[in-house]
C-alpha cells in the first residue's frame, strides 16, 4: 500500500502514519473548532448560522491567512471518523443550516469514512482554497451539496510570493471549473445545492483580481461570484509591507465596477466595512463559540 501522501498538488510524499506532511497534518484528523457561523454569505449562514467545522493544517499556507493559528499547526482536538460524524449530528441538533467543512482537503480520505458513518440530513458545504487535485474532488463529490471555493491568485508570481506555489492557478482553475458546473438550487433564501466562487481582493493586487473576474465571467457557469473586500492584515506578514494595510475604497471600486462591466449578475458583494477582525473566528481554546 502506498504510504507516501500525494493527496494534494504539493505531493510532499510524507508518510502520515508517522509524521506530519507539508500541510501540517498526519493521519489523525484535527478540528480546531466548530460551531454556528453567522457571517458567511447570507444564503449560507441563512437564519440560524452555518455549522462550520474548522480543520487544522493547510496545504496552501498563504502568509496572510486569517486563520493563521490553526492553518500552520496540528492544533485542536483529534477525531476519528465516528467522532467526526458525531460533530455533524451535534451541529444538526444545534439547528445549523448546513455542515460547512473549512479547509478539509488534506483529510479527504477520513471525510469519506465519516460520511459513510453518517451522511448529514442538511446540506454539506465544501469550503476550500481550491489548491486541489481534480481526482480527489471527484471522489468526494457525491457527498457535497454546495461548493464554496476561493479563487485566490491568477499570477504565478503572486501565488509564489504569498504561498510559495507558482502553480496555484493551474490547479485551482481546473478545480473551480469542476465545482462551478453545479446548478444552484435554493430553499427560500438558503442555497441547498450549487457553488459560490469567492475572491478576496488583496492590497496592490487589483490587476490580478481583474484577471480572475474575467476568467470567471468567461466560464459562463451557473455559479455565483462572491467579491470580498474584507482583507485584514493577519498572519506572518513582517516581510510583506504591502500586506500591512486594508484595501482602499478605490481598489475595491475598481474590481467591483469590473465585475459589473463583465455582466456577472449572480453576485454577492461584501462591503469594505466587513474588514474587521471581529468577523474572524476566535480560535483560543477556552471559548466554546466561534465569535
Ligand atoms: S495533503 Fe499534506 S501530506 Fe499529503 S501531499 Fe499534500 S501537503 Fe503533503
Amino acid at each position: 500500500m502506498e504510504t507516501k501522501c500525494r493527496l494534494c498538488p504539493v505531493e510532499c510524499g510524507a508518510d502520515r502514519s508517522i509524521q506530519c506532511g507539508a500541510c501540517g497534518a498526519d493521519n489523525t484528523v484535527r478540528v480546531a473548532k466548530y460551531g454556528l457561523h453567522p457571517f458567511e454569505e447570507p444564503c449560507i449562514s441563512a437564519k440560524y448560522g452555518s455549522g462550520t467545522v474548522f480543520f487544522s493544517g493547510c496545504a496552501l499556507r498563504c502568509v496572510f491567512c486569517q486563520n493563521y493559528k490553526i492553518s500552520r499547526a496540528a492544533a485542536g482536538e483529534a477525531y476519528d471518523a465516528k467522532s467526526l460524524a458525531r460533530i455533524f449530528r451535534e451541529l444538526e441538533e444545534q439547528g445549523a443550516e448546513n455542515i460547512n467543512l473549512v479547509t478539509a482537503s488534506h483529510y479527504v480520505p477520513q471525510l469519506l469514512q465519516a460520511f459513510r458513518e453518517y451522511k448529514p440530513k442538511i446540506p454539506v458545504v465544501y469550503n476550500t482554497h481550491s489548491y486541489e487535485k481534480l481526482e480527489v474532488l471527484q471522489a468526494l463529490d457525491k457527498y457535497i451539496d454546495v461548493y464554496l471555493p476561493d479563487m485566490k491568485y491568477f499570477s504565478p508570481k503572486i501565488s509564489a510570493r504569498y504561498t510559495g506555489k507558482s502553480n496555484y492557478f493551474e490547479y485551482a482553475s481546473r478545480a473551480v471549473e469542476f465545482m462551478a458546473r453545479r446548478e444552484c438550487e435554493f430553499d427560500g433564501e438558503k442555497m441547498v445545492r450549487g457553488c459560490i466562487v469567492r475572491h478576496l481582493i488583496l492590497p496592490l493586487c487589483t490587476d490580478d483580481s481583474l484577471k480572475i473576474v474575467q476568467w470567471f465571467a468567461d466560464l459562463r457557469s451557473p455559479a455565483y461570484f462572491s467579491l470580498m473586500g474584507q482583507y485584514t492584515p493577519c498572519g506572518d506578514i513582517e516581510n510583506f509591507p504591502e500586506l500591512k494595510r486594508r484595501i482602499t475604497p478605490r481598489e475595491y471600486k475598481k474590481v467591483r465596477d469590473f465585475v459589473f462591466d463583465c455582466g456577472i449578475e449572480r453576485l454577492f458583494l461584501q462591503k469594505l466595512e466587513a474588514a474587521d477582525s471581529r468577523f474572524i473566528p476566535d480560535f483560543s481554546a477556552d471559548t466554546k463559540t466561534l465569535f
